[in-house]
């Protein structure tokens, strides 16, 4: 069992106010919040052992390059990857999914196929629309259907040996979807392509096994799993990584350079050009160690209670629309009431102290499939509580009243 009322205490900006009312922060999805634990680890490099990283004599240089490499370890530990290489630290998903995108332009031919799911994030659609444009490759979507599940049966149809790549989130943060991702894996390498899922949204909620999954690249970014922004994670089986061309270049992800010709350095600093996000990284991995503590079953039945609550609570509400209605998703509930714009409700809510999301979430195309312009988003995490859904369901109820 999960002891919410202490994990509160370690998160310094839960006790905050906001227009005079105690903070119900319930925008998870778009952030999470930071442990003290975790700002601790941050302050310690800057007072300690701030210094740039690999090739330094020096004793701070030395220090934060260890420190940098066992947050790698970390976090090839958290997601089982075969080899610590096969980690390449980046800025975060949207980073990850562009060095991905970019590399496979060399690899490409005109008429190629690449599949995205209908799920998307705007991060997952864009830079393969680009990477289709540089090559001449289709894409092709995965369609989904009222309860925002991914049709299964389209998806057998859509795949050939036409099909070059896949793309899909673990997690929908529109929705809160979970996508039966071991199916989409298994089946995409069943026709040679190469699959990426997205799990910027699934981190938080629960842990991705690389081996088990058998997955060509994954990507998360740290700020969502009670670590810092600007640090992230792209996982590539080593075989893809070393196809891959480099997505930067510059200083670290180099062998040797003359001005005659460059040879790339060795994995994971091929992809890794100029001075990385250090602090970002050591506290990536601070961030993992520290929920690791807690336990994601703990964190993922806990959240599901307080799914179910919250679903409940706001079914209650005459009017009141949920988006994102399979059984198989996670604690994010997108929904929109009869006659209220999203963003008043969302206004009137912050003034009651409530932290919500409003708008298309950066899936315009799944606001489009519902034919409307975009949803109030409440995501809970593991700090949350049942006392403060209700505190949002009466808040929900008073910005009715003063809407209509
Ligand atoms: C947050 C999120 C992203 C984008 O992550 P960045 O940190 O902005 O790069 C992409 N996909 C999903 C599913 C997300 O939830």
């Amino acid at each position: 069992m999960l002891d919410v009322l202490k994990i509160r205490k370690d998160f310094p900006i839960l006790n905050r106010e906001v227009n005079g009312k105690p903070l119900v922060y319930f925008d998870n999805a778009a952030t999470s919040q930071t442990p003290q634990h975790v700002i601790d680890v941050i302050v310690d490099y800057y007072q300690n052992y701030n210094a740039n990283i690999h090739r330094g004599v020096h004793t701070l240089s030395q220090e934060a390059t260890d420190k940098y490499e066992q947050a790698r370890a970390i976090i090839q530990k958290h997601f089982n990857a075969a080899k610590a290489h096969e980690i390449i630290l980046t800025s975060g998903t949207t980073h990850s999914i562009n060095i991905v995108a970019n590399g496979f332009s060399s690899l490409l031919e005109k008429g190629d196929e690449i599949l995205v799911s209908a799920l998307e994030h705007h991060s997952n659609i864009v830079p393969w629309q680009m990477l289709c444009e540089r090559t001449g490759a289709i894409l092709k979507v995965i369609p989904m259907n009222q309860e925002g599940e991914l049709l299964m049966d389209v998806y057998d149809e859509l795949l050939s040996d036409k099909t070059k790549l896949v793309f899909c989130n673990h997690i929908s943060n529109a929705l809160g979807t979970i996508n039966p991702i071991e199916e989409i894996i298994d089946k995409a390498h069943k026709v040679g392509a190469a699959v990426l899922i997205d799990g910027a949204q699934a981190a938080p909620h629960v842990k991705a096994d690389m081996q088990a999954l058998d997955v060509d690249f994954y990507t998360i970014s740290a700020h969502k799993v009670c670590g810092p922004t600007g640090a992230g994670m792209l996982y590539g089986k080593e075989e893809w990584l070393n196809k891959l061309p480099p997505y930067q270049g510059g200083g670290e992800m180099i062998a040797e350079v003359t001005f005659e010709k460059t040879t790339y350095a060795d994995l994971p600093h091929k992809f890794e050009a100029g001075t990385p996000n250090i602090c970002g990284g050591i506290a990536f991995g601070a961030a993992l160690d520290y929920m690791n503590a807690i336990g994601f079953d703990e964190i993922e039945s806990y959240e599901n209670e307080l799914l179910a609550y919250g679903t409940a609570k706001l079914l209650e509400i005459e009017g009141l629309k949920i988006y994102g209605t399979t059984a198989n998703k996670t604690s994010v509930i997108s929904f929109n009431i009869e006659g209220v714009h999203p963003y008043d409700m969302g206004s009137i809510l912050d003034k009651l102290g409530v932290a919500v999301r409003t708008g298309h979430h950066c899936a315009q195309p799944i606001m489009d499939f519902f034919k409307i312009p975009g949803t109030v988003r409440a995501s809970f995490s593991f700090y949350n509580t049942k006392e403060e859904i209700d505190t949002l369901v009466d808040g929900v109820r008073t910005a009715m009243k003063m809407l209509s």
